[in-house]
């Protein structure tokens, strides 16, 4: 079995890496959580060992993301990809509700709400991908029960700086593959979504943040156990929640705790450092004359980072030289080609130096 310090660095997109320090606890804590006898997935959801498990992840979730009190923070299944049918269903209330395009997850949110509301689409950058369309573009409607967005589309790299700003409607946001990678302002939201299999932990565990006067609007056709005011009033455990994957979240959440890099710490740290690996990985591939990556400066994002080779040709040598390297899962998402690194918060600063050195050695020999 490979140690922490012989693992390869991994860029999968999601299911994605989890920090050493989390897996060695788990591990660790397997057979017998805290001298329980038993382990965490064998706990029952509703006693005391496990009660002070899910205490401590919300308080340590609340506390990095500075969630404000009047926020219900929901732990859920399903993936991201049930809260596109979700978000109509509790937010909607069959009405009006704008959707801004900036990617293929923002689109498939899009066609799953028409299931349920009347869904308009604020903007679309499918004639300019890699961009987003300038905010008095925006066609937003006054009785819009909400506007949702993408933060960071995770195929098409391209992520939001700041919240949309001016908008009277509650903003919703699909944060799955940048939540926890920096500050987040989340009293600008209405609602705040993410999976957990990018930045947090395992998969089937689903977060949702949101402000406690949405609730109790659910559509009739709501499944019970997905009305998130229902959720909200009975803690999260209307029904079993994911326990091991809320378990090790909060390994995570901990783990963020901890990071310091020169005078900041948590999240503050985390964001530093991923800032540098973003500007690290981005500035390899400007520099070079194989490599490209066709976003707009100002929208890049700091977490997925999409490339093309310019010669595809190279692209099976360029895999099969980087898994030789230690460098995994590269491949770029199927829709759009090309190379993919995903540097979530697990992934240290040395694992895209590694992948810049690779890529740079790749160039000069091709
Ligand atoms: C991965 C991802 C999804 C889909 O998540 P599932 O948990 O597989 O449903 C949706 N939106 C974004 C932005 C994602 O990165």
């Amino acid at each position: 079995m490979p140690d922490a310090a012989t693992r390869p660095y991994n860029f999968s997109a999601g299911p994605a890496a989890i920090p050493d320090d989390v897996l060695q606890q788990a591990a660790a804590e397997m057979l017998d959580w805290h001298g329980s006898g038993i382990g965490v997935m064998e706990m029952s959801h509703r006693g005391a060992q496990f009660g002070e498990i899910f205490a401590q992840a919300e308080a340590d979730l609340r506390e990095l993301l500075e969630v404000p009190a009047d926020y219900a923070v929901l732990f859920m299944q399903g993936g991201a990809l049930a809260q596109n049918a979700l978000v109509p269903l509790n937010l909607s209330q069959g009405a009006a509700a704008d959707y801004l395009l900036t990617g293929s997850w923002s689109r498939k949110s899009r066609h799953e709400a028409a299931r349920y509301c009347d869904v308009q689409v604020a903007a679309d950058n499918a004639d300019a991908p890699g961009t987003i369309a300038p905010r008095s573009s925006w066609r937003l409607r006054d009785d819009a029960r909400y506007l949702h967005y993408c933060v960071n589309e995770t195929i098409d790299g391209v992520e939001f700086e700041q919240p949309p700003q001016g908008v009277t409607a509650p903003l919703v946001a699909d944060a799955s593959s940048m939540i926890l990678s920096r500050r987040f302002d989340i009293a600008a939201h209405g609602c705040v979504y993410a999976g957990a299999q990018k930045n947090i932990g395992p998969a089937g565990l689903t977060l949702v943040i949101v402000r406690r006067d949405l609730l109790g609007h659910a559509l009739p056709a709501c499944p019970t156990v997905f009305d998130y005011g229902v959720a909200a009033a009975n803690g999260s455990m209307i029904n079993t929640p994911p326990t091991w994957a809320i378990y090790v979240a909060g390994l995570v959440f901990q783990w963020i705790k901890r990071q310091r890099e020169g005078a900041l710490a948590g999240l503050d740290a985390i964001a530093a450092r991923n800032a540098a690996k973003a500007a690290l990985l981005y500035g390899c591939i400007d520099a070079s004359a194989l490599y490209v990556n066709r976003v707009h400066a100002a929208c890049r994002s700091r977490m997925n980072v999409p490339f093309q080779l310019r010669d595809e040709a190279l692209g099976a040598d360029f895999l099969a030289g980087a898994q030789r390297h230690g460098l995994l899962q590269l491949k770029g998402h199927k829709s759009v080609g090309g190379m993919r690194a995903s540097i979530y918060n697990a992934m240290p600063l040395a694992g895209v130096q590694a992948l810049v050195d690779y890529m740079r050695e790749f160039e000069r020999s091709h």
